[in-house]
């Protein structure tokens, strides 16, 4: 078959990633980033896995990496438009590139989303994750418009050390690790995926599942996931809502008992006297 020019030109532009000539600033004052996917200034520029010592709220945040695909994506929007589930999705740029009509959904369904790379490498140099950031802030604003801006990251493989890691850090984004993992990566099987998740769930916990290609059995599992963890008390917020209850608690930690058994004794030897 020969290819006419102009067919051969529009073919090679929509499997070349956005062409950046440098990494352009953080739209910080223009573009200010719509507040539920922001984080608080704690959480900002650091890597974070728990939630603060006396996190007690039986709330949790249901994470997903590596999308959106074609193959999963929609079924889990499905799942949790069912359930009337809130999620953030950590969204890889090359994915967004080819399924931006997802990304529209979930962002329209209102849901977080966060950077999770463009290339998703296993050891990317300084330059390649800084022209990887670069790419997916470029093509979330080309996909979303300029209000709808992240600060929200997550490593690939939760490494923090990494040039990926270092780089968002340096940009300013928080680093969302994970306190629960369904492992999906690691199994076939939605019943491993249920267990891993319910049966591990702490208050304030961020769960980190995959929407990427093959992980049929992370939406057989999703809706009773759901319902295991609201079984137990548990209710569902995206990561920056859930970051600003982690941060709250943070603020004003409960005073410790022994602190205040100590007073009461001062006090009660003081009437005493
Ligand atoms: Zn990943």
């Amino acid at each position: 078959m020969i290819l006419s020019p102009l067919l051969l030109s529009l073919i090679v532009s929509a499997f070349s990633p956005p062409k950046i000539a440098s990494s352009p600033a953080r739209p910080t004052t223009k573009y200010k980033a719509a507040r539920h996917w922001n984080a608080p200034a704690r959480y900002r520029g650091v890597s974070t896995r728990t939630p603060p010592r006396y996190f007690t709220e039986k709330v949790c945040a249901l994470t997903f990496d590596d999308g959106p695909s074609r193959q999963i994506t929609p079924s889990i929007l499905k799942i949790l438009k069912q359930e009337n589930v809130p999620a953030t999705f950590f969204v890889m740029g090359s994915m967004v590139s080819e399924n931006g009509d997802l990304l529209k959904k979930e962002v329209a369904a209102g849901y977080a989303i966060g950077i999770h790379t463009y290339d998703h490498r296993t050891h990317p140099t300084r330059g390649q994750a800084s022209r990887e950031m670069s790419w997916c802030e470029a093509g979330l604003i080309k996909t979303l418009g300029a209000k709808q801006q992240t600060w929200l990251f997550r490593s690939p493989f939760g490494n923090t050390k990494s040039a990926y890691t270092r780089e968002a850090l340096a940009r300013g984004y928080a680093n969302i690790l994970w306190s629960n993992s369904s492992a999906d990566t690691a199994t076939h099987s939605a019943s491993v995926v249920y267990n891993n998740v319910v049966s591990n769930i702490e208050p304030g916990q961020v769960i980190i599942c995959h929407d990427s290609e093959g992980k049929r059995h992370t939406v057989n599992a999703l809706a009773n996931v759901i319902r295991g963890l609201r079984k137990k008390g548990y209710t569902f917020v995206t990561v920056p809502v859930l970051l600003q209850k982690w941060d709250a608690v943070a603020s004003h930690p409960p005073t410790p008992k022994k602190k205040i058994e100590k007073k009461v004794l001062s006090i009660k030897l003081q009437v005493l006297r």
